[in-house]
């Protein structure tokens, strides 16, 4: 058939319901059944497609999302909302394959679209959807990517845009969305209910309900058109996809279908699903031969681009998996967040977590034999790493801050302090001592956890200071072990300061204001200074500023403090920030860290004052 202008002259694709099968107009619903409330699909007329396709521009032209115009269920090509997607980077892994005995291993780089993730290639058939039926405003629900692509293809279109996301979304997500122009919620709950008010939303207000429904399924399915191209028309023999709500594993898996349907492909791919063990539905089912995925109530993990406890596309991935004898694979955070790190090291790609779980399954999928080392196989890297640095953070050493000398970077590198915080930010929550250890068995774990070896003077220091920690309750984890040999490294190294704090008492109570007393020694002589405030912090604070100034001849001035809580729980490390300058506007930045939140605020104030001090000195 022959093209008309730039739209189609015939319906060449309908909606149909994949539960009870009933056609399903576009202007009545494209998200749900009206019947069943099951997922739509679209269904094409392939007898169509294959009269318009053209073969020579398929092979010779570059891989991008808007090559594939012919085979996405648009109607009026004037109105196509793009922004260049898709055209993702196809690396062959070499550093991976060796380590982890591969051959031929790649990742399937969508961070590199316009908003970093898969789902651009979504909403530039979804966005464009929504202006063909004359939507004036869209609404999405999301863990945060899906808010941040849709945003911006919305923004692109001229439509207004609402989200809803559940709360504590990662912040590069968040601010992404709202730069775009979207008007964001967020709600007290989970994604799944952010996606049932959204729904209830786009009903009452008459707006476009987006997110992961068949539109969307329709434009992510270039992910699987990229891949066989870049693989010289070769398809791999099994594809690797994190599932979330399983539309991505649905619309990859249908691109594979479709081209092997044109005859543009010869076999298919085995689908692998993969999933992070606080939130694995799907996966779930899949294992115990269920016909349909089992909410999780409350999803955990880290990969929270997955954390849909309640996947709307889960039928469709259980299919992909089942027809295409495939399989799945569970893993917990800390195997993702090491998988994270690896693709970081190894390819210098940084994905998020989500994205990282492929990686983290190649490892059980070669020893139970389900993928053979010589197989082709592609890793879906589904989001970049930047949307949520914090995640990544987690596994890595928090860079020590230093003075802008020479001096100091020497100490840094004769310590070996990256060394050190590298290792205590490594599985950094796991407990070591509950109770007061023996010199010895100090000596050693220190050895055996951070590779360091201390001398009998460090040793006796870090042993009392352990001591003391764990006498006031404090559980000491392999972070804290960390800090308190880095503190003790680098108070040895350092000529004793000009301000000391021996000690310290404070009266807090309900109606009247805190007041706080510190014993500490100045340039070697004790005395005592007294302090209030509107709390704790505030009056010990106030009480050192006294000290400070009684003795010294330095001004100076708080200019900023930071409490940031570092581990869950009761016992958590508190690490406090302090930003003083003196009068000439010099700033310093002083950390103190301690499961106390005062005695922490003390070592940051006394950290800051004599870096002020010695710098005036110098
Ligand atoms: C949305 C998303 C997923 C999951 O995709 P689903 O279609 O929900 O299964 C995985 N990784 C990232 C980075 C995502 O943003
Ligand atoms: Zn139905």
């Amino acid at each position: 058939m022959a093209r008309v202008g730039k739209k189609h002259s015939t319906d060449f694709y309908e909606l149909r319901c994949i539960s009870c099968g009933r056609t399903v107009r576009e202007k009545e619903s494209s998200t749900r059944c009206p019947s069943c409330r099951a997922p739509l699909d679209v269904h094409y007329d392939l007898g169509y497609i294959r009269s318009r396709l053209n073969r020579y521009s398929l092979r010779n032209s570059p891989a991008k999302a808007l090559k594939y115009l012919d085979f996405y269920p648009l109607r009026n090509l004037d109105l196509v909302v793009s922004m260049n997607e898709g055209g993702t980077p196809l690396y062959r892994c070499t550093r991976l394959s060796e380590r982890l005995g591969f051959r031929d291993l790649y990742i399937k780089n969508e961070g590199a679209n316009p908003t970093g993730v898969f789902k651009d290639r979504g909403s530039l058939v979804e966005l464009t959807k929504a202006k063909e039926l004359g939507a004036k405003a869209v609404c999405v629900a999301s863990t945060g990517n899906m808010a941040a692509s849709v945003a911006a293809y919305a923004s692109v279109a001229g439509l207004l845009c609402y989200v809803l996301v559940p709360e504590g979304t990662a912040i590069g997500k968040l601010a992404q969305a709202l730069s775009y122009g979207a008007r964001l919620l967020q709600v007290r709950g989970t994604y799944n209910d952010a996606a049932r008010l959204t729904e209830e939303m786009s009903v009452r207000h008459g707006f476009y309900l987006a997110g992961d429904y068949a539109f969307r399924v329709e434009g992510q399915k270039s992910q699987a058109y990229e891949i066989i191209e870049q693989l010289d028309w070769r398809p791999p023999a099994a594809v690797i996809v994190p599932m979330g709500c399983g539309t991505n594993m649905a619309a990859v898996w249908k691109g594979f279908k479709e081209f092997y349907e044109l005859g543009l492909i010869d076999r298919l791919p085995r689908m692998i699903g993969v999933q992070a063990d606080g939130c694995a539905p799907i996966l779930t089912a899949f294992q115990t031969g269920a016909e349909r995925p089992t909410p999780v109530e409350k999803p955990f993990t880290v990969c929270t681009a997955v954390a849909a406890g309640d996947p709307v596309d889960g039928l469709k991935a259980l299919a992909a998996l089942r027809e295409s004898g495939g399989c799945g694979v569970i893993l917990s955070d800390a195997e993702i967040l090491d998988a994270q790190q690896q693709l970081a090291h190894l390819e210098s790609v940084f994905v998020e977590p989500a994205g990282a779980i492929p990686i983290a399954a190649l490892g059980s999928l070669l020893t139970t034999g389900r993928i053979r080392p010589d197989e082709v196989v592609v890793c879906v890297a589904t989001g970049n790493g930047l949307k949520d640095p914090k995640a990544a953070m987690r596994v890595l050493p928090s860079p020590a801050t230093i003075e802008p000398s020479m001096a100091e970077v020497d100490k840094f590198l004769k310590l070996r302090l990256y060394e050190i915080r590298a290792a205590g930010a490594r599985d950094g929550a796991r407990s070591l001592f509950e109770k007061a250890p023996s010199r010895p068995r100090v000596v050693q774990t220190v050895r055996a956890e951070l590779g360091v070896k201390l001398t009998a003077e460090y040793a006796k220091r870090v042993t009392a200071l352990v001591t003391d920690f764990v006498e006031k309750g404090k559980r000491i984890t392999k972070a804290d072990l960390q800090y308190i040999v880095e503190s003790v490294l680098k108070a040895l190294s350092e000529p004793a300061p000009i301000l000391q704090v021996e000690d310290f008492q404070i009266t807090t109570s309900l109606k009247r204001k805190a007041s706080a007393k510190v014993w500490f020694i100045f340039d070697g002589e004790r005395a005592q200074a007294e302090g209030v405030g509107v709390g704790p912090v505030d009056a010990v604070v106030n009480a050192l500023k006294s000290a400070a100034e009684s003795r010294g001849k330095l001004f100076f001035d708080l200019v900023d403090f930071q409490v940031e809580i570092n581990s869950p729980g009761t016992d958590a490390s508190v690490e406090t920030t302090i930003i003083m300058k003196d009068a000439k506007n010099d700033r310093v930045v002083a950390t103190g860290t301690s499961p106390d939140i005062i005695v922490a605020s003390v070592n940051a104030f006394v950290e800051g004052y004599n870096m002020l001090w010695s710098r005036q000195k110098s």
